[in-house]
């Protein structure tokens, strides 16, 4: 999945931390049983030297078989001895066991030299964190989307009754989210603003997060800075690579950014590159076709316009309705 090599890093670490801990633990029962039953460190020792004998057996002719038996059904009384020792002095039967959070990979993150399914977990959670720590995205679900905020009557002058419009936006991007994959359409949302496409695009966004993809999600200005900062600063934390790279790329506000040579190359760039490699963008913007076209280039343009999935949002601005 297109996760930033920084929440990587975290989930490795988090995944180091858990066996370190599991680890300690176990050396501390050690110790606890140790202190309580001295003849269970003559067991262990035992078991340690049926070990080291196993692996001498690696190299030997003949009776190696009968050797290995031999080892192993040592091994086998001495682990049941160790067991009835545990019971006996009031201990769980599995008390010196290390007990790692992911039985499949030890807590190393990595399982017959492939990555863990618990690194992938840990990430889709370390990546949902992030995106709800940096915007509201328990608040904007599309669960709390209120569509009653949309009026019945038709519009006089396109004869759109905001209500079933956006109905339909809002079961256009819940099936979305629904059936999110990597090959899913580039989405572009237009209309005022107070109509709920921020509201929507989080709601993706979080929903995607959540069934495992990389998603950034920002404003349009914001993730130009990042970009900026990079590209001239030196700041390389790995921004423009997970901008470009991700799995899902929601792009809020286009338009309202600062417009300079590097934003319109920058917005050019990364809706080209995330095009070319198939990857999907939602765009939000608050501006007409027209405004568009004359911020951007015919270039940019022509590309959102001839591949995205168009949604227009109408109404009147639901943040006026609440005050
Ligand atoms: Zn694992």
């Amino acid at each position: 999945m297109g996760y930033s090599a920084d929440i990587y890093r975290q989930a490795m670490r988090m995944i180091e931390r858990r066996r370190t801990d599991a680890e300690a633990t176990a050396a501390m029962r050690r110790r606890e049983v140790y202190a309580k039953v001295p003849q269970m460190q003559s067991i262990d020792d035992e078991i340690a030297q049926t070990a080291v004998h196993a692996v001498k057996a690696i190299g030997m002719q003949g009776d190696a078989q009968k050797f290995i038996a031999s080892l192993s059904e040592k091994s086998l009384s001495a682990q049941e001895k160790r067991r009835a020792l545990l019971l006996e002095n009031g201990f769980p039967e599995d008390y010196l066991k290390v007990s790692y959070t992911c039985n499949k990979c030890s807590d190393t993150g990595f399982c017959d030299g492939m990555r863990c399914s618990c690194v992938e977990e840990l990430m889709r959670q370390i990546a949902y964190a992030s995106l709800c720590s940096d915007f509201p995205v328990e608040r904007s679900t599309f669960e709390s989307f209120n569509l009653d905020f949309y009026s019945k009557r038709a519009d006089p002058k396109s004869g759109v009754v905001p209500y079933a419009r956006m109905g339909e936006v809002l079961a256009f991007c819940k099936q979305y989210a629904a059936d999110f994959d990597l090959h899913s359409p580039s989405l572009f949302l237009y209309g005022e603003t107070g109509l709920g496409k921020t509201h929507l695009s989080l709601a993706i966004a979080g929903a995607v997060t959540q069934k495992g993809f990389g998603v950034i999600y920002g404003s349009a200005q914001n993730l130009l800075d990042r970009m900026e900062r990079e590209r001239f600063k030196g700041e390389d934390d790995g921004a423009t690579e997970a901008i470009l790279g991700c799995d899902l790329l929601v792009l809020d506000d286009l338009g309202a950014e600062f417009s300079t040579q590097f934003s319109v190359a920058a917005v050019y760039n990364i809706l080209n590159t995330r095009m070319q490699s198939g990857r999907p963008v939602i765009i939000s913007t608050n501006l007409t076709v027209k405004e568009l076209e004359k911020r951007y280039t015919r270039r940019i343009t022509s590309r959102i316009f001839g591949t995205y999935t168009t949604l227009a949002f109408c109404g009147s601005d639901v943040r006026q309705l609440l005050r």
